[in-house]
């Protein structure tokens, strides 16, 4: 996209010069990111390249010479005391170590400290006799914005230091905000977009990411807009380097922890220039586990007297260093948005991307969930968008680039029809979802049968996705009663079925023909019936006879069964379809096995195995263990394939969350589920959990 390299160099430099402009604009006065952080390092590292071979071309007032960054007129400006500078960037461990050549690190007695590049804003604290009386944002470096009023509103940073002695003391950190409170305020913005009518100035904001929503939060008019949406700061330097008390950086920052500062706790003091490189590939596998984001490390000078002695240029000390990682955001272009179809007739768009590469894979689709989160980030077909793919994690559109729209793309609109069979998309008030309203479409059918040989269903191995698209194109199964009519003369004359693959597979379903009950309820795809209303089921009712004769007040009987679940069954069980269905199954001598019936089902969590990551509001960590089993649960420490579902609270741990993803184990809402044990909600309205 900003490939000008069929320019003459003049022209090229203007034009980087122009856009990167135009970008920090964006990005310092609207906090708003017009391209991904990795497009716009490529496109200052290109502007520099030219400026350092033609050296008679640079514009002495071009943006790689100065510190990014505007005072915007909205706030009145601060003069800081000493400049506020940017870093210097390594994007490989070659150019770090060119660094370490030129600061001469190898010699002796040199020591570094490796901090945490925390991806906020940089902010300025003045405090006299241990008050605060001032916080300012670095601004263009010499002139910031006061915005005093509205860190003072930010719980996280000291108002009153511990020691009043100190008359005069500037420090400088991050204003960042943690990805709990980001996902939070995103969360209840899209929730109130849905249904907005107000005006475009009040419209909820949707913010990008958390260094934009960290910024904007704190560049408001409003200090109780910034109170409100949990900002937090760690404090990275005294800004008058105190060499008067101490020489060395990383005892200074231990004297900011001991005055009540945050200090960030993964900051260590380096002998040896090797543990930086394993620090950096440590921190690039684990940086989701924290809840804030990272974009790389800071290597810096330890000594106050070395880092005198060094200097700066006009834009960053010599003395540090900032490594960045590999971008997880990249731009593409929005090719088209589908919608695909669910067993249960469920229609959720998708974005059909451009392929790009992107946080260690190629992306080229991802899910939009539902009408209102593509009507949030206004996405349109034509866009360039900014993708975000963290670790190994689903990918996310983020939004779109909108100073690269062009005019005449238009507000995309749910289709108004399933694109597989052209019935009606119904969305009912309430439902953030669209479904197509014909059972019979071949989307359901095939997604129906999938289900219903899937692992947590009635486990037919060998019928898969394409295997079951294949046979329902054929007209050789039409639904799941139809997989009990395949034989071995019909499997074996079709083109790359072999004589082993058709064996093991009638004998998979021969197998499943009496599988037990809860296991075949998973698989029917009754609406809102999971593995664990099923599982009440099949303990309560013992047979699919007697669950079919039950009514609505039996079936909310159950322990853990609401009215809705009970509604649903009785209706499924009642409509002709599953009638006939249930008949030719049963014909073909499906006999699902009979559970032991149980009458009392002695709590919501009976049975269930659950897995809980991060803090679920109003429980401790040893509280909520102690309520999952007094409704009966086990509250297991790892996920496995036991697992019933693992519930995401606030800061959820990493790796926790790719295993349940791998194992395809349901992830339910940290929220949610601690209604279920505070007795408020039924195990049916658990709320899923859509990263
Ligand atoms: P920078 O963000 O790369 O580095 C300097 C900043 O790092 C400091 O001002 C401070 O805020 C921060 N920082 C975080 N942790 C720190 C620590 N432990 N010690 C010291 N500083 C720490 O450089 P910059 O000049 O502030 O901004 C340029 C960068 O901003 C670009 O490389 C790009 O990533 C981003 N940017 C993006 C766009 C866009 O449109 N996407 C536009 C402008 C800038």
């Amino acid at each position: 996209m900003t490939d000008f390299s069929n320019l003459i160099p003049k022209q090229e430099m203007e034009r980087l010069s122009n856009l990167i402009r135009q970008w920090d604009h964006a990005y310092y006065v609207l906090d708003e990111s017009s391209v991904s952080d990795f497009e716009y390092d490529q496109a200052v590292l290109r502007l520099r390249a030219l400026e350092e071979e033609f050296p008679e071309l640079k514009d002495p007032r071009s943006p790689t010479g100065e510190v990014s960054g505007y005072a915007d007129v909205a706030f009145s400006e601060v003069r800081h005391n000493y400049p506020m500078q940017s870093l210097d960037n390594a994007f490989s461990k070659e150019e770090l170590e060119a660094w370490f050549k030129r600061i001469g690190a190898d010699l002796d007695r040199k020591r570094l400290v490796f901090e945490l590049k925390i991806d906020g804003l940089a902010m300025s604290l003045t405090y006299r006799s241990g008050v605060l009386v001032r916080a300012a944002t670095r601004g263009d470096g010499m002139v910031g914005e006061d915005v005093t009023a509205n860190v003072m509103a930010i719980d996280a940073v000291p108002k009153v230091l511990a020691n009043s002695d100190i008359q005069e003391l500037e420090v400088r950190g991050e204003i960042y905000m943690p990805l709990s409170s980001f996902q939070r305020h995103n969360d209840a913005a899209i929730a109130k977009l849905s249904d907005y009518q107000g005006s475009a100035v009040d419209r909820p904001k949707v913010f990008a990411n958390p260094r934009n929503a960290a910024s904007g939060s704190l560049r408001v008019k409003d200090p109780s807009v910034t109170r409100d949406r949990g900002l937090a700061f760690f404090a990275y330097q005294i800004g008058n380097e105190p060499q008067d008390i101490t020489d060395s950086h990383f005892e200074s920052l231990q004297l900011l922890g001991r005055l009540g500062f945050s200090v960030n706790p993964n900051i260590r003091l380096i002998d040896d220039v090797d543990d930086i490189f394993s620090l950096l590939a440590e921190w690039e596998k684990n940086r989701h586990s924290l809840d804030y984001d990272i974009d790389g490390a800071v290597i810096k000078v330890d000594s106050f007297s070395e880092r005198a002695r060094m200097g700066s240029t006009s834009r960053a000390p010599r003395w540090a260093i900032a490594y960045k990682y590999p971008p997880e955001e990249k731009t593409t272009l929005l090719e088209d948005i589908l919608v695909s179809i669910g067993k249960t007739g469920r229609a959720t768009p998708f974005a059909k991307m451009t392929p790009v590469f992107v946080g260690g894979s190629e992306v080229a689709m991802a899910t939009l969930h539902n009408e209102d989160q593509v009507r949030a980030k206004d996405l349109r077909v034509g866009d360039i968008v900014r993708l975000r793919k963290a670790g190994d994690v689903i990918p996310e559109v983020m939004g779109p680039v909108l100073a690269m729209r062009s005019e005449e793309l238009v507000e995309w609109e749910f289709p108004k029809v399933c694109p597989e069979c052209g019935s009606e998309l119904r969305r009912d008030e309430g439902d953030a979802g669209h479904y197509c309203i014909n059972y019979r479409c071949p989307a359901q059918a095939v997604a129906r049968m999938v289900h219903f040989a899937s692992r947590p269903a009635l486990d037919i191995e060998g019928l898969g996705e394409t295997i079951v698209k294949r046979l329902y194109d054929l007209g050789l199964v039409a639904d799941v009663a139809d997989i009990y009519r395949l034989d071995y003369d019909r499997l074996i004359s079709l083109e790359r079925f072999g004589e082993k693959s058709v064996k093991t597979l009638l004998q998979a379903i021969e197998r499943s023909k009496t599988a037990p009950l809860n296991r075949f309820l998973v698989g029917l795809t009754i609406g809102h019936v999971g593995s664990v209303a099923a599982d009440a089921l099949a303990s309560r009712f013992g047979s699919l006879e007697q669950l079919r004769a039950a009514s609505v007040e039996e079936i909310s009987e159950v322990e853990g069964i609401g009215p809705i679940i009970a509604r649903s069954v009785v209706d499924f069980f009642a409509h002709d379809t599953t009638i006939d269905l249930l008949d030719r199954m049963l014909q073909s001598g499906v006999s699902p096995t009979v559970i032991e019936r149980r009458e009392s089902y002695s709590g919501a969590l009976s049975g269930l195995t659950v897995v809980v990551t991060g803090g679920v509001e109003g429980f401790s960590r040893d509280g909520i263990t102690q309520a999952i089993k007094d409704v009966g649960g086990k509250a297991a420490t790892s996920v496995s394939a036991k697992t019933t579902f693992v519930v995401v609270g606030e800061s959820p741990g990493a790796s926790k969350l790719k295993k349940a993803q791998e194992l395809s184990i349901r992830l339910v809402d940290g929220a949610s589920f601690g209604r279920l044990l505070s007795g408020e909600i039924s195990i049916d309205e658990l709320e899923d959990n859509v990263l």
